[in-house]
């Protein structure tokens, strides 16, 4: 196969926050070298890469010393402008391929592609300015969200809508953006699939995690996720469907919804998707032999992939904010794998790191 990067090749990080940071000691791991791009701001990723470069997205002399540097870039941050992986790709191989970056930074974008797939999302409407606010209300009904097509993350870029709510007032609180309307929908649990697909074509998923937000950011992720064979089965399948429909390369996250419809039945809705290693899929690193981390590491460098299986049953719990100030009492409990990120700041809200709490392998 050609394109594999072996031990002792480079490989180049776009974004230099926690995602990161575990990417590059998943790499060092495995012999290989890190070079972090990522603008100016706390990088975490820096202190554990062989190299970084600290510049702006669109400087194009820095980021044409960088390709100069790597064998392969790839990122770890979805809104990484899509002309700066395209300028690199003309220089490297960027892998996922920009395409998947396009077509994850636009809520409408990414939603009409999942459809065209034929796979179900919650029903939506493109606000592209006020005057379409009604016609998009008419069609998905209330209640609403109305999200920012971009630029959106952690439950950002968000405003909810019951009936009797003004819908400009909500859209003008967002900034007057161009903005999708999505149903509010009614769901029994989320869910995500991380999987990764090689340069080969192969694909593998790790067991489903079922996900709690809380204001809109990940608290914590359970798996097993006590939902049906069947269901886990019908979950990959879409997962595989989006990977080949964007001839994937890595690991790729896409978060569902498990929705009432009604009679007890049960459909799965893609919410969104993540071109990268995912929140989601951290308990990966405490509860599988191969990580999501070092899973990515081996399908973009073209390596087989490794063996998703889980040696245990978990919960992994995010650390937010000033929550890592119980950073001892955490380390100091049984079963339990506390990963810190080396942010200077704990701001509120903010992800300081995560702890995931093992427990013997169960069979349901
Ligand atoms: P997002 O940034 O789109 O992933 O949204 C963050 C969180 O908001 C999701 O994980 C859900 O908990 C909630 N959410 C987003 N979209 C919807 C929806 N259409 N219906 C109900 N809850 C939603």
């Amino acid at each position: 196969m050609t394109g594999v990067i072996g031990p002792g090749g480079t490989i180049g990080i776009l974004g230099g926050g926690q995602l990161g940071r575990m990417l590059a000691m998943a790499a060092a791991r495995l012999g290989l070298r890190t070079h972090i791009f990522a603008p100016k701001g706390d990088n975490p990723a820096f202190e554990v890469a062989h190299a970084h470069t600290e510049a702006a997205y669109d400087d194009f002399s820095a980021l044409d010393a960088f390709a100069a540097d790597v064998d392969v870039v790839t990122y770890e941050f979805e809104n990484v402008p899509v002309e700066t992986a395209r300028h690199l790709a003309e220089r490297v191989p960027v892998r996922p391929e920009p395409r998947a970056l396009e077509v994850a930074q636009d809520r409408l974008i990414e939603k009409s592609f999942v459809q065209e797939l034929g796979l179900a999302t919650p029903k939506f409407a493109p606000v592209d300015d006020a005057a379409k606010l009604g016609s998009a209300l008419a069609r998905v009904g209330m209640p609403a969200l109305l999200k920012t097509r971009r630029l959106g993350y952690d439950g950002k870029g968000q405003a909810i809508l019951y009936p009797g709510d003004s819908a400009f007032d909500a859209w003008e609180r967002l900034g007057r953006v161009p903005c999708i309307l999505e149903a509010f929908v009614t769901f029994s649990c989320e869910i995500s699939v991380i999987a990764a697909r090689g340069m080969d074509g192969a694909f593998v998923a790790y067991d489903i995690p079922r996900n709690v937000h809380e204001g809109g950011i990940l608290r914590r992720s359970t798996v097993p996720a006590g939902i049906s064979d069947a269901m886990q089965r019908r979950a990959v399948e879409m997962a595989r469907t989006i990977a080949e429909g964007l001839n994937y390369v890595g690991v790729l996250a896409v978060e569902m919804f498990v929705a009432d419809v009604g009679n007890g039945e049960e459909v799965l809705l893609i919410n969104e998707m993540a071109p990268r290693v995912h929140n989601s899929g951290h308990w990966t690193e405490a509860a599988c032999a191969i990580s999501q981390f070092e899973q990515h590491i081996r399908a973009i460098c073209g390596w087989p992939l490794g063996n998703p299986a889980r040696h245990s049953d978990c919960v992994m719990e995010n650390i937010l904010g000033s929550e890592v100030e119980h950073w001892r009492a955490i380390a100091g409990e049984d079963n339990a794998v506390l990963h810190l990120y080396g942010k200077r700041e704990a701001r509120e809200g903010r992800k300081m790191g995560h702890v995931t709490r093992l427990k013997p392998l169960s069979h349901d």
